[in-house]
């Protein structure tokens, strides 16, 4: 599609790369509506530049995406596309710009932002924080811990709140899913460790809602019993969706302000 129809007919590529799977849809970015089914690739494992890049190739070619515009949300803290950390990745992504590797690698201009950005992007665009003013937390629990934070609906770019101090580890190493799996915890004694780091959230930052998002959130019926921080909390809208809607949405923004008419 070429970038004429982009504006013509709003539609974007969203991808999510994760810890675990790389996924993908075609997003109009009007509506946050997924215009095809959301595929997905394994993310590989060691997940090194090269091996990461060919599997994003080989999605965006299942999804028959040509010559138009690509959003990811990409696992690190993102700076004018350059990859600043690799929490869940290989190491060698530090420091490459993620943009220009995955536009060569598919003819399409690639926007990138962090995964969890991209999901808070989506549910407060789209979502259940959809007109929430104040401080609203999004905290996507899967591989890693990812926090998307806004004030009266405006990001604050790149936090990295799961990668507090927290019981002598990095908080994701002690609350995320991979340390449950890891630790062979029940959902109850995760629960209470998820909990512990939701409570550390709101000495903080006193948030006026928390949303869980990530694909544990499908899971919440198992631990939401633990959950007693006093903070309203709500699921994300789009669960593990709001990956590749809200970096369609961020790359059309962003876009917009790169080509202006
Ligand atoms: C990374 C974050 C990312 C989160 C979720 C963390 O390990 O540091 O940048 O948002 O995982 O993927």
């Amino acid at each position: 599609m070429s970038k004429t129809q982009i504006i013509e007919k709003n539609q974007v590529l969203g991808v999510d790369v994760g810890g675990t799977g790389i996924k993908g849809a075609i997003i109009d970015i009007k509506t946050g509506e997924l215009l095809t089914e959301r595929l997905r690739v394994e993310t590989p494992q060691p997940a090194t530049v090269e091996a990461v890049t060919a599997a994003f190739k080989e999605l965006v070619n299942l999804l028959n995406w040509k010559d138009g515009l690509i959003g990811v949300g990409f696992p690190a803290v993102i700076q004018k596309g350059i990859a600043l950390t690799a929490a869940n990745i290989d190491k060698a992504w530090i420091g490459t710009n993620v943009e220009t590797i995955l536009s060569q690698a598919t003819g399409s201009e690639v926007i990138a932002i962090n995964d969890a950005d991209a999901a808070g992007i989506a549910e407060m665009e789209f979502g259940v924080g959809k007109g929430v003013l104040g401080t609203v937390l999004l905290i996507t629990v899967g591989t890693g811990l990812g926090s998307a934070l806004f004030t009266d609906g405006l990001l604050v770019r790149n936090t990295e709140f799961g990668h507090f101090e927290m019981k002598g580890k990095i908080a994701e190493q002690y609350a995320s899913d991979a340390a449950r799996r890891n630790s062979n915890l029940s959902w109850e004694d995760w629960g209470m460790r998820f909990n512990r780091y939701l409570e550390m959230m709101k000495r903080l930052l006193f948030p006026d809602l928390i949303i869980i998002g990530g694909g544990t959130s499908k899971r919440y019926d198992k631990f939401q019993d633990q959950i007693t921080v006093n903070v309203p909390i709500k699921l994300a809208t789009f669960r593990n969706k709001a990956g590749c809607i809200g970096a369609a949405y961020h790359a059309y923004q962003e876009w917009s302000k790169r080509n202006p008419a």
